[in-house]
């Protein structure tokens, strides 16, 4: 049975809220899976919706452990997800405990709620067990994770994912391939976690990510005399260190770049 006869025989409205726009093509469905996982991995999904992409990944040999937050859609996951292995568990995965999974490392892969990208993303972006996270998500939120700095599209999302890893867009989705269609096309972004910099310094480099980017027209020294509480002048002898350029914007230092700001910040 297709995708709308299973929606319309169980009376299934998708709704904006949750963000349910389904995939239903078998074979995109196969290649996602194939973008994030492996036979044998152990992957979490975020938002099951009808099962069609938890499917192709236990199809391939995965072991899925599913979010979903609609309740409603209980009856059509027990019918699609007949017969596999994957566990769905019906809460918000924002709030719910990932460590009382003891899932050991294992591969985010979601077509995301465009509604909690980023929060999403951020929940599971730091998780020590986390292997790679493979999401489809909207094209242009997909060209900033992977924009270079100095570009226009670089900015604190890019920073932050790209010292964890390495980021590609592996695939580009257009809108007509969901159900119902989105008004915007999308992309399947894989990060692979190799971070840059040792573990503790990530809350001082998230931090002056943060800093650089809060005033996107200001200079960076500008930014950081304002979040570090710093004198003008140390400010400017502290990116003057890092890049040679006392004027120099956030958007044109590099996620190294981040790392030796940090750690100079740190010492300050
Ligand atoms: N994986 C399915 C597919 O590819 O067809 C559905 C993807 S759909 C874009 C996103 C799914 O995430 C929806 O089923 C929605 O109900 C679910 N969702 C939305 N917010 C959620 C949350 N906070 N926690 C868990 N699931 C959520």
């Amino acid at each position: 049975m297709n995708l709308k006869d299973t929606l319309r025989k169980h009376g299934f409205a998708c709704s904006k809220r949750y963000g349910q726009n389904f995939l239903s093509d078998p074979q995109l469905l196969r290649a996602i899976a194939c973008d994030g996982a492996c036979a044998q991995d152990t992957v979490i999904e975020v938002g099951a919706g009808a099962g069609t992409l938890t499917r192709a990944l236990c199809d391939m040999g995965a072991n899925v452990i599913a979010f979903e937050i609609d309740e409603r859609l209980r009856p059509v996951l027990a019918e699609t997800l007949a017969g596999t292995s994957a566990r769905v568990i019906y809460a918000d995965v924002m709030e719910y405990e990932l460590s009382s999974l003891a899932a050991g490392k294992y591969r985010l892969v979601a077509n995301l709620p465009y509604y909690i990208t980023t929060p999403v993303i951020f929940r599971f972006l730091y998780d020590p067990n986390l292997l790679s996270m493979t999401v489809m998500v909207q094209k242009e939120v997909a060209q900033r994770i992977c924009a270079a700095a100095g570009t226009a599209a670089y900015g604190a999302l890019s920073a932050q994912m790209q010292v964890m890893g390495n980021v590609k867009i592996v695939r580009e989705v257009p809108r007509n391939m969901f159900l119902p269609a989105p008004d915007v096309d999308s992309a399947v972004v894989r990060l692979d976690i190799a971070p840059l910099c040792r573990s503790t310094l990530l809350p001082s480099y998230r931090k002056a990510v943060a800093a650089a980017f809060a005033m996107r027209r200001k200079t960076l020294a500008n930014n950081l005399t304002a979040a570090y509480s710093l004198s003008k002048a140390k400010a400017e002898e502290i990116v003057q260190a890092v890049c040679g350029n006392r004027s120099a914007r956030g958007e044109t230092f590099s996620p190294e770049q981040f790392i030796a700001l940090a750690e100079l910040l740190d010492g300050k």
